[in-house]
């Protein structure tokens, strides 16, 4: 949040008023009788009726609101808030595979359970449950892989294509780990030494609270099917690696295919 009278939601002003293009950020936009605006840079033109709606319909995505409710507060057809619902996570999804790149350092690697009722047994995708591979680079980014299982060779596949070799991995005393040090430095946590461990850098608080991030928002969005899961963690994961920023103006660039002159 910005402070004083500024909010993340200030960035669309002049957009929600039809004074700058949400296409190309130029201010020589033209007003057509028909209730368009259209752009004199890049010519491009849009209705400045359903710019808005769109725009209030992705306040309410960066804000968690699930669709069936914002739909009835914006007086909307649920289909017009899952819509765009989709398009934006699925740009999200594209968005944040591209930027990935191989993590560096000191990585925290650990697995979680999503989704299904009961507690299933470690290593397997039990009772509905997706299994998730996490990778974080300590003062970084996190990377996130839904895996079959989590067996030692799946694992270390993983590590070998989204991390440099030669870095410092941290994780607990999972068997599936046991190859790492032909890898790179590898420091096991012991998780009974908790205390001992935190004073020290052996240990796994950064994956964790990302498991705690990501648990928290996908709770909002209760009952997401097996199928979709995939793509709601990655929107997590973009939130999370982008949330020193205004995430809102980021999904009103990629959303719009708005480039930053
Ligand atoms: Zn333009």
């Amino acid at each position: 949040m910005v402070t004083g009278r500024h909010t993340v939601f200030s960035c669309a002003a002049n957009f929600l008023r039809g004074r700058k293009c949400i296409f190309c950020g130029s201010f020589q936009v033209l007003h057509t009788r028909r209730g368009y605006v259209k752009c004199g840079r890049c010519g491009k033109n849009k209705s400045l009726r359903r710019l808005r709606r769109e725009i209030r319909i992705l306040q309410g995505f960066y804000q968690l609101q699930p669709a069936y409710r914002l739909s009835q507060d914006l007086g909307l057809d649920v289909k017009v808030v899952t819509r765009v619902y989709h398009r934006i996570r699925e740009a999200l999804y594209h968005v944040t595979e591209l930027e990935a790149g191989k993590l560096k350092g000191e990585i925290e690697l650990d697995e979680a359970y999503f989704g299904g009722r009961r507690k299933g047994q470690r290593g397997r995708a039990t009772a509905g449950k997706s299994v998730v591979f996490g990778l974080l680079e300590r003062e970084g980014r996190v990377y996130t892989k839904v895996v079959e299982s989590v067996s030692a060779e799946e694992l270390l596949h993983h590590i070998q294509a989204h991390t440099r070799k030669g870095s410092v991995y941290f994780t607990d005393a999972f068997r599936g780990y046991q190859s790492l040090k032909r890898y790179g430095h590898h420091h096991t946590v012991n998780h009974a030494k908790t205390l001992v461990s935190r004073r020290t850098k052996n240990h796994i608080n950064g994956i964790e609270g990302f498991w705690s991030y990501a648990k928290h928002i996908l709770y909002q969005y209760r009952g997401v099917s097996k199928y979709h899961f995939p793509m709601y963690l990655k929107e997590v994961e973009y939130r999370f690696n982008h949330r020193q920023e205004n995430v809102f103006k980021q999904f009103l660039k990629i959303y719009f295919g708005y480039v930053s002159p």
